[in-house]
């Protein structure tokens, strides 16, 4: 496995390889990530990661400074997976002084992460272009956990015909449902034990999908209540969204629906989401 900091060095070392798959990461990596990794592994004949913590998807407010990171912790469990090339390069090498080029959705800013988040899609829209420009993967794997960002980046992919097939990967959760994140550090044991209400929350309002309801106030409703049954949780949104524009839902309809919620237990941001399949999907 070769460690790249540059974007020269490793331009150097992709050279070597023709069909590549890539992982992009802000490290602090968890079985989520790792799961990723596997499937890029799965498809392609070799494969990169980036670790990365992009400090423009951050607003001023948020917790660029305290990120978690354990780079050598990373790299161990990138070996052992059988990964060629990391790419970890530094804030200046991504950023040097007169940086001045940004990709940006307005519509994505609009809904969701977006709204609550205002720059975050230009700060992930931009570093994840960058990177497609450096890495030039021909498949690169994303979350279901970040479902908006699977959103963005695969219009951001056709808009500017980038030349890279997106893959997206079921969300990886604990034994509880808790959705497995970078994030899930910073939970102190008492919020650690309620955080799991998320998932519930999303589930049982797959459940009254599955059972025949397709109105989707009633199913922000059953979110609401499952969550307002947890005095640590304070939501944040709860959203019943078309699965590809994100704008909020009246009735689910044959394209079927993303359900998605963002939870604040005390100074900690949760995000989970639920794929709806439509009878037409
Ligand atoms: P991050 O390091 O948080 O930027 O995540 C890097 C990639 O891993 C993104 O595509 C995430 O959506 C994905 N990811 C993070 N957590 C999970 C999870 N629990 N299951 C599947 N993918 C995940």
């Amino acid at each position: 496995m070769k460690v790249l900091h540059t974007v020269a060095e490793f331009r150097q070392a992709r050279a070597a390889f023709d069909v590549l798959g890539f992982v992009p990461t802000m490290g602090y990596l968890h079985q989520g990530h790792l799961a990723l990794v596997e499937q890029a592994r799965r498809e392609c004949p070799a494969v990169a990661v980036s670790i990365f913590v992009n400090p423009t998807q951050f607003g001023p407010n948020e917790d660029y400074a305290r990120y978690p990171r354990d780079t050598d912790r990373d790299l161990t469990l990138l070996e052992a997976a059988g990964v060629d090339l990391v790419f970890i390069p530094s804030v200046e090498e991504m950023y040097p002084p007169g940086f001045g080029t940004y990709v940006i959705q307005p519509a994505a800013d609009e809904v969701l992460e977006g709204a609550a988040r205002p720059g975050h899609f230009r700060g992930v829209a931009t570093v994840v272009c960058k990177l497609f420009n450096i890495v030039q993967p021909t498949k690169s794997y994303f979350g279901q956990k970040d479902a908006q960002q699977t959103v963005v980046v695969r219009q951001m992919v056709r808009d500017l015909n980038l030349p890279v097939e997106i893959v997206i990967v079921s969300t990886v959760r604990e034994p509880d449902g808790l959705a497995l994140s970078s994030r899930n550090v910073y939970l102190n044991a008492e919020q650690r034990a309620a955080a799991p209400v998320l998932y519930r929350a999303l589930r049982t309002a797959a459940e009254r999908y599955a059972a025949g309801e397709r109105d989707a106030e009633t199913l922000r409703a059953v979110m609401r209540s499952v969550l307002t049954g947890e005095p640590l949780a304070r939501p944040d949104y709860i959203s019943v969204a078309h699965p590809l524009t994100l704008r909020e839902l009246d009735r689910i309809g044959a394209d079927g629906a993303l359900l998605s919620l963002a939870v604040r237990f005390d100074q900690v941001r949760l995000i989970d989401n639920w794929l709806l399949e439509g009878e037409g999907t």
